[in-house]
């Protein structure tokens, strides 16, 4: 695993994005403010464009690079958030051979700067709520021998039924927390949003 192959995540990734931005943004208009798919669409168009203009030698530079087009392109809670995950996970992945293994710990540092950045608990309805149970299935895989690819469909799976979860949840951080017990009933955009990230990674990585 490369540049070329997290290159093409990016890609994927992006166009996905595109793809369900209308999606995302009907979600976010239900406990929000309308702008989810919208935002992580300029966001990643804007990575693709990087992406177009770069040759990286290494993928913890794209990655980075990417991680910081997201925290400077997209306002609002979704664009640190994103921008942290894909900085801290450049970061840990940076001299590192990549296995399943060191690939889970740059996943879990990358889900460390959505904790120090957003404070986001189990059950607060967040994109925590698919990224928690995800680490977990994917640490769980690869104990039991998966390789990278097998690890990430599990981390993918675990993170749709975590986004599935969110619906009855009432939210406790973020915008959609304004709306108090008017949050239930409604999926979490971002938790949406994560399963998106993992499933792209699933199809594109190992
Ligand atoms: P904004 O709410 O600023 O308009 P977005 O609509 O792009 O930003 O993103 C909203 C998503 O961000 C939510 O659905 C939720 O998953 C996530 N989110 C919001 N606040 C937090 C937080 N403190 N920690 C983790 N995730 C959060
Ligand atoms: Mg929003
Ligand atoms: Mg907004």
């Amino acid at each position: 695993m490369g540049v070329d192959t997290f290159e093409s995540w990016l890609r994927d990734l992006a166009s996905t994005l595109h793809d369900n931005a209308a999606y995302l943004t009907e979600l976010d208009s239900a406990i929000g403010d309308a702008d989810h798919g919208s935002n992580m669409d300029r966001g990643f168009q804007a990575v693709v464009a990087v992406l177009d203009e770069t040759t990286f030698a290494a993928p913890d530079e794209m990655l980075k690079k990417a991680g910081m087009t997201l925290v400077s392109k997209v306002g609002g809670a979704s664009g640190p958030l994103y921008g942290t995950f894909f900085l801290r996970f450049g970061t840990a992945l940076t001299g590192a051979e990549i296995t399943p293994a060191s690939l889970g710990e740059a996943l879990k540092a990358g889900v460390g700067g959505i904790l120090q950045r957003g404070k986001p608990e189990l059950g607060d309805k967040t994109m925590y709520d698919a990224w928690a149970p995800a680490l977990a299935a994917y640490d769980e895989a690869v104990a039991g021998g998966s390789d990278v690819h097998g690890a990430l469909v599990a981390a993918a799976e675990a993170a749709a039924k975590g986004r599935d979860a969110t619906v009855p949840l009432v939210a406790r951080k973020g915008r959609a927390s304004y709306l108090g017990e008017r949050s239930a009933g409604h999926q979490d955009p971002g938790a949406t949003s994560t399963t998106l990230v993992l499933e792209s990674a699933a199809r594109t990585l190992g």
